[in-house]
């Protein structure tokens, strides 16, 4: 079982001063452990296995106001690390300068959306991304900037993908996000527009950090649903194709506040890795022309006006094929991984390029 360590940065409101007396009691048990384990050296030329340093500090959770996992936990990092740098002696870790750790087992939190709860407190955390599989352990760390995180030790879901045999071509827009060849739409609400009344108000009163806080909301709810969606069409598809679509261009245009909350370059990127770590295949092909071309005769036969984003449906001209606009671009699209658009039809109009 492959296991991997999911970091998540506590918000700072939440976590008060009731981290660092936890991890203060930490290094207590930690400075402990050290202690008899030095001295069973010094007297016997024997150190204490993890089970006996349990048994040594069963019982002291409560006092500490640690949870009884947490301390068990210590106990067997303690004897690990032991082994692995063949030591009878660790450094000392100062209640004061060290930098905080707090250990704890997955029966020993409760972990809901964006909040984790251990010990009988609750803090909140930027859920930067989901969390896929079975939480087993992890600790609350404390960065040399004070700050907190959470680091969950998850098994990993992601153990590759079987064959479906099915391929996608998408269409990414501003209207319907994402459009699949077979006319799936993947679709959420306009997170700038959603937020645009809060934002302005915390702008004009002035309210710096509510401006931060709500532009970080937007984009973790941005990378949220990237996430989980293009995890869903890496395992759904063998292959997936998508056009080379420049953002960068399009934020010049009057469309330029879709653009920004689209986040495509985020979704594409997402889409390659995870190609790569579950076994399927990805690419990003020329979409110049998708729009216009017929995707059942191959004529560039697309109405004027295909550009803007009114004209939705059309019918060819020339085989009299109707026509979803974005479906039929996505039918382009997965169509040019073996034959590019410029090798079908003739041009018959000037068409915009882009779109
Ligand atoms: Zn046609």
């Amino acid at each position: 079982m492959k296991l991997i360590t999911l970091q998540y940065r506590i918000k700072d409101e939440t976590t008060g001063k009731s981290l660092l007396k936890m991890a203060s009691a930490v290094s207590f048990v930690w400075n402990y452990c050290n202690e008899v384990n030095y001295d069973r050296w010094r007297k016997f030329h024997k150190t204490y296995s993890a089970f006996d340093l349990n048994k040594k500090t069963a019982g002291c959770a409560k006092d500490l106001g640690l949870h009884s996992q947490t301390v068990q936990a210590i106990a067997e990092e303690y004897a690990k690390c032991c082994k692995q740098f063949k030591k009878a002696k660790l450094s000392w870790r100062s209640r004061k300068r060290s930098l905080g750790w707090i250990p704890f087992k997955a029966v020993g939190v409760k972990v809901v959306n964006d909040t984790i709860t251990y010990n009988g407190l609750t803090f909140r955390f930027w859920l930067s991304r989901p969390i896929e599989g079975k939480i087993r352990f992890g600790s609350f760390a404390q960065d040399a900037k004070g700050h907190w995180y959470v680091n969950l030790v998850i098994e990993d879901a992601d153990r590759g993908r079987e064959k479906t045999g099915r391929q996608a071509g998408i269409d990414l827009g501003l209207k319907t996000l994402a459009t699949l060849s077979d006319g799936t739409e993947l679709n959420r609400e306009n997170l700038t527009r959603s937020f645009e009344k809060k934002l302005a108000m915390a702008q004009r009163a002035g309210k710096k950090k509510l401006v931060k806080t709500v532009h970080a909301k937007i984009k973790n709810r941005r990378k949220d649903w990237n996430h989980k969606q293009t995890t869903k069409l890496i395992r759904e598809y063998d292959t997936i194709a998508v056009g080379n679509v420049s953002s960068s261009k399009l934020k010049k245009t009057k469309m330029a506040k879709s653009v920004s909350d689209a986040g495509w370059a985020d979704f594409k990127r997402m889409l390659a890795y995870k190609a790569i770590s579950l076994g399927s295949e990805y690419k990003e092909v020329n979409e110049s022309f998708s729009t216009v071309t017929c995707s059942v005769c191959g004529e560039r036969s697309g109405p004027n006006g295909l550009s803007g984003l009114r004209v939705r449906e059309w019918m060819c001209k020339s085989c009299g094929s109707p026509h979803r606009r974005d479906v039929n671009a996505a039918t382009n699209i997965l169509r040019s991984i073996n034959a590019p658009f410029s090798a079908q039809g003739i041009v018959r109009r000037r068409e915009s390029p882009l779109l």
